[in-house]
């Protein structure tokens, strides 16, 4: 049994949909389950309806809807299809402008109709092209989570549910992602881009051989392809490898999506719908008996170096934590940190929020900002392992003359990672890329 995952830009028309359903018929053999997202943009529709409704405008609601049925008629399926979920989400927007309240439960409910749209659309689809399919909203087998709406978590007693509705089909499911519903029957959602979650959730629970998630990239690269045209897709990340790499890869797995599937030691594999050939990158609970040396050199521009210089207090007991407080009040996430006895720089990567905290931080400290600041990140388990590949680092960024500002390794070990000038950071990957993977 495997689980396969397609986003919304593997299903966002009707030759994607086309595509997706050659690629399930061709593994039937393994017993697929399928999670699909929402049509590409439809979530984010349907979040600006109900701030429309809100409002008491209605203009969104007909844009979904005209997508629905243009997607239906280019498939060749009957519009009746979709008719009671479209009127459930029409009558739950003319409620929402007429009490003129959008709660954070309510929201869930508007955008669950994402999903439950498109698998309705989606199995159908299946079903023409003589594959017995059946569309399944995740909350109907047994997807139970908390009350925390936008960013629900499953709750202990979903996985022995699942797996009872999912034991009992004979036709090819076709899963919602993204959504589930508490106990008390409300509709909630995991967070964006949670039908990734959903597919680790499903795939832990049924204990499945492999967790397959389909987007539109060749996963996870040894290097940003538009910088280092030789960069190739990794074969095999760790947990921990693709963690570190989930900041800079923005693409990559976020790291919590894939917690289910690692605690059931079931790979997580990253494959490209546009390229289903390609074996695409797995991600695994340990390395063993894999190549270890480093994986990926990644980077990340335009952040912000804040430099903190303790006055009276060098470095005296609390400093730290009034730093960290001071980021935590107004609400900045700081990425890397490095500190000295007397100097603490950390880096941000957005300005907002930026000057009060540095007037925060200037009552007790001397406060510089860097601005056009690059990361690179090299990530690897071999940098555990190996003796000597930070000094290889190094060299090869001075061999390339670039002037590394900051320094900081994780406490994974796996990963080193320094920041640069903006302009130094393509010199810096490309040095990095034939240092490491010889071109
Ligand atoms: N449709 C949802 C979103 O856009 C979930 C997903 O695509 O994974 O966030
Ligand atoms: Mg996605």
């Amino acid at each position: 049994m495997i689980v396969m995952k397609f986003g919304g830009s593997s299903v966002s028309n009707a030759e994607r949909i086309r595509r997706v359903i050659e690629i399930v018929s061709a593994r039937l053999d393994r017993k697929p389950v399928v999670v699909t997202s929402a049509f590409r943009g439809v979530t984010d529709d349907l979040f600006a309806a109900a701030e429309e409704a809100l409002q008491g405008g209605d203009g969104l609601l007909e844009k979904i809807r005209a997508r629905h049925f243009e997607m239906l008629r280019d498939l060749g399926l009957e519009s009746d299809l979709i008719k009671e979920p479209l009127a459930e989400l029409t009558v739950l927007l003319k409620g929402i402008s007429l009490v003129k309240e959008l709660t954070p439960r309510t929201q869930d409910y508007v955008v669950s109709f994402g999903e439950r749209l498109s698998t309705r659309t989606i199995a159908a689809a299946f079903l023409k092209a003589g594959v017995p399919a059946e569309p399944h909203d995740a909350f109907d087998i047994g997807m139970l989570t908390d009350d925390a709406f936008g960013a629900a978590q499953p709750l202990p007693e979903a996985d022995a549910e699942l797996r009872r509705h999912l034991a009992r089909m004979n036709k090819l499911p076709i899963v919602t992602g993204y959504i589930g519903k508490t106990r008390a029957g409300d509709i909630t959602t995991l967070g964006r881009n949670g039908s990734d979650f959903t597919a680790t959730i499903l795939g832990a629970a049924l204990e499945v051989e492999e967790i397959q998630i389909w987007s539109d990239t060749d996963g996870v690269m040894t290097a940003d392809p538009r910088i280092v045209p030789t960069a190739k897709p990794i074969e095999v990340l760790t947990f921990d490898e693709a963690s570190e790499l989930a900041y800079y890869g923005g693409r990559v797995l976020h790291p919590s999506t894939i917690v289910p599937a690692v605690r059931k030691r079931i790979p997580v594999r990253v494959l490209n719908t546009f390229k289903p050939e390609y074996a695409g990158t797995t991600i695994v609970a340990r390395s063993d008996g894999h190549p270890a040396g480093v994986k990926s050199i990644a980077h990340h521009l335009a952040n912000y170096v804040v430099n903190i210089r303790s006055t009276r207090m060098l470095m005296g007991h609390g400093f730290l934590a009034r730093v960290f407080n001071a980021f935590a009040q107004h609400r900045i996430v700081v990425n890397m940190v490095s500190t000295s006895e007397v100097t603490i720089s950390v880096t941000v990567d957005s300005p907002r929020h930026l000057d009060a905290a540095v007037e925060t931080l200037s009552a007790f400290s001397d406060v510089t900002v860097e601005k056009n600041r690059a990361i690179i990140c090299v990530v690897g388990e071999g940098l555990r392992s190996t003796p000597g590949i930070a000094g290889d680092v190094f060299g090869a960024l001075r061999e390339a003359g670039v002037n590394v500002l900051m320094i900081s390794q994780g406490a994974s070990k796996i990963n080193v990672a320094f920041v640069v000038d903006d302009r130094d950071a393509e010199a810096a990957v490309r040095a990095l890329h034939r240092r490491f993977f010889g071109a």
